[in-house]
């Protein structure tokens, strides 16, 4: 390097680029955390309230689901969507919980603002963080219930527990009793240890009923039409045959223009085609099956062939419900129409619904196994938060049934954590003890905003949750519909202690990768997607 160089600036950001550093970036970073972690919290618990969130197209959702929410928010922050990423992987690794995953990020963050105001380097909080964490990943295994598993009573608990607060509460009582039925079914023991396999279980939604209606279903459940009028809708011991390709007219392989200038050409083309349609029909005739679930297309030639042979066939089956069709049969889809043959057919029960709708598909195999969840509502507004909310109670009872470990909720658990860090803080030297302390107060969030979202004071509700802990009273949380002071557990307020050690860790995940950063250097103009975020145009969200 020239003396003439040395010393200078050098200039490497394009035209146009910003870039913020040190604290300026942190705080700039944590407000954005911030801003996403409190739209979601007034929905936490029993008493959360339902966002109402209307996309580009003027689609209308309405949901009391962290993620979803999230999601639908359409955010394009780069901090505030590593945010979402948290209820992401919440939703992925734990299907519940995904509110309190976020809410406790941003509690973290703002904690963690205050010690980096009292010149506390990052990198201490951080391994604050990553201690506290860790512990807490302990202590979980110590105040857990291991539960026996084959009990219901308790399994229904944990299911109506997530199910909470959501728009079909009113029905929790039924419902839970369906998804402990449905996770029991595809549930097994090897070696002593239960596992679930959730690829047999399936749901299917339907509006237009009561929730009360919905049911568990042995077999499949198809919202599908018959192609053709005059096809049975029913068959007892079919021969069922899972088609992957179409029946159609295949392709030439060049795509030859064939110039017809006369008539008796065109109808000699036509009946070529034809031939080839009924060809493709006769070898499904001659397999023996008499009814064909089709994944692709079917000609319209070829319905009237199958209907005419007796075949009941459907077409444009959803790749999922012919994955499932395939478990439920212990059979094969059946790619290539050339290479079928009898043994490729699964023996099953296909029934219609009341209402005609629906087709019922049983097996009949004894290997083959598989049950539906059909849940009803009365709109698809009504549907598709059933839809989730089931899904998380599905969930958390897998978890409940695989490992046995279940706590207290209703924010005993998080100060009983709470507690238990505070204590083992003042064995920390350095700055990590702060951390460790501030870690702690993060944890007391839930608890605060269960009962701020409760119309309740969480200052007198934190008093008292504490005084009962000192006490020795693990399982002391609150009754949100009361504010008074009771064992959560012994109320019925259980949750599976997968899902908050997953919870934890994520947040703290997070909030050390935001804390991590110190220099932004953008491409372009920082302050559109900056400080005052406008969510996804959604403004009075935060
Ligand atoms: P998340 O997305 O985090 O699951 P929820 O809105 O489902 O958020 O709320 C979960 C919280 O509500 C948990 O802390 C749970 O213990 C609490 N909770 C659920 N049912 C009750 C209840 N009946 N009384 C008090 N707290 C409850
Ligand atoms: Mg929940």
């Amino acid at each position: 390097m020239s003396n003439q160089l040395r010393g200078r600036p050098m200039i490497i950001l394009g035209e146009g680029a910003q870039r913020v550093r040190d604290r300026d970036a942190q705080s700039y970073n944590i407000r954005a955390a911030r801003a996403v972690a409190n739209a979601v919290r007034s929905t936490l618990g029993p008493k959360g309230m339902d966002k109402m969130l209307v996309d580009n197209m003027g689609d209308v959702t309405i949901t009391n689901d962290g993620v979803t929410i999230l999601k639908e928010m359409n955010i394009e922050h780069p901090t505030a969507e590593m945010v979402v990423e948290v209820a992401q992987t919440q939703e992925d690794e734990a299907g519940d919980g995904t509110t309190t995953a976020v809410a406790l990020t941003g509690e973290l963050l703002k904690n963690a603002e205050e010690l980096l105001e009292q010149d506390i380097h990052a990198t201490a909080i951080i391994r604050g963080y990553n201690l506290a964490n860790e512990k807490i990943k302990e202590e979980l295994e110590v105040v857990s219930d291991t539960i026996d598993v084959e009990d219901r009573n308790l399994l229904k608990k944990v299911a109506e527990t997530s199910m909470t607060g959501k728009g079909t509460e009113i029905h929790k009582e039924m419902l839970s009793e369906l998804v402990v039925e449905a996770v029991k079914k595809v549930s097994y023991e090897e070696d002593g240890e239960v596992f679930v396999d959730l690829d047999f279980l399936n749901i299917e939604t339907q509006s237009g009923e009561s929730t009360l209606e919905s049911e568990l279903f042995n077999g499949a459940v198809i919202d599908k039409e018959a192609t053709h009028d005059n096809m049975p809708s029913e068959m007892k011991d079919a021969n069922i045959l899972l088609l992957m390709e179409a029946i159609e007219v295949k392709e030439t392989e060049v795509d030859a223009k064939i110039n017809i200038t006369d008539a008796t050409r065109l109808r000699h083309v036509l009946d070529q085609e034809e031939e080839e349609i009924r060809k493709q029909v006769q070898k499904i005739v001659d397999s023996g099956a008499n009814v064909v679930f089709c994944q692709k297309a079917i000609d319209e030639v070829a319905r009237h062939y199958l209907a005419k042979a007796g075949i009941l066939a459907v077409r444009r089956m959803k790749k999922s419900d012919m994955h499932f069709l395939k478990h439920l049969l212990d059979t094969t889809i059946v790619s290539d129409i050339d290479d079928l043959s009898g043994d490729d057919l699964a023996k099953g029960t296909v029934s219609r619904d009341e209402d005609d709708k629906l087709f019922y598909v049983e097996s009949e195999n004894q290997d083959g196994f598989g049950v539906t969840l059909l849940l009803r509502g009365s709109t698809e507004h009504v549907v598709d938060e059933l839809e989730r909310s089931v899904g998380d109670a599905i969930d958390v009872v897998s978890q409940t049934v695989t490992d046995g470990q279940v706590l207290a909720g209703g924010g005993a658990i998080e100060i009983e954590l709470a507690s238990r860090l505070r204590s083992y803080a003042e064995s920390v030297s350095g700055r990590e003890q702060l951390a460790i302390e501030a870690f702690a107060n993060s944890l007391e969030l839930i608890p605060r905003v269960l009962a701020e979202n409760a119309g309740l004071d969480p200052i007198d509700v934190l008093v008292d949750l504490r005084a009962a802990h000192e006490e020795g009273n693990q399982k002391a949380g609150l009754n949100v519909f009361t504010g008074d002071v009771v064992n959560t557990f012994d109320a019925g307020v259980i949750e599976p202690a997968h899902a908050k050690r997953q919870a934890v860790s994520s947040a703290t995940e997070a909030s050390n990768l935001i804390l991590k950063i110190d220099d932004i250097i953008a491409a372009g103009d920082l302050s559109g997607s900056g400080g005052d975020m406008d969510m996804g145009g959604m403004p009075g969200m935060m």
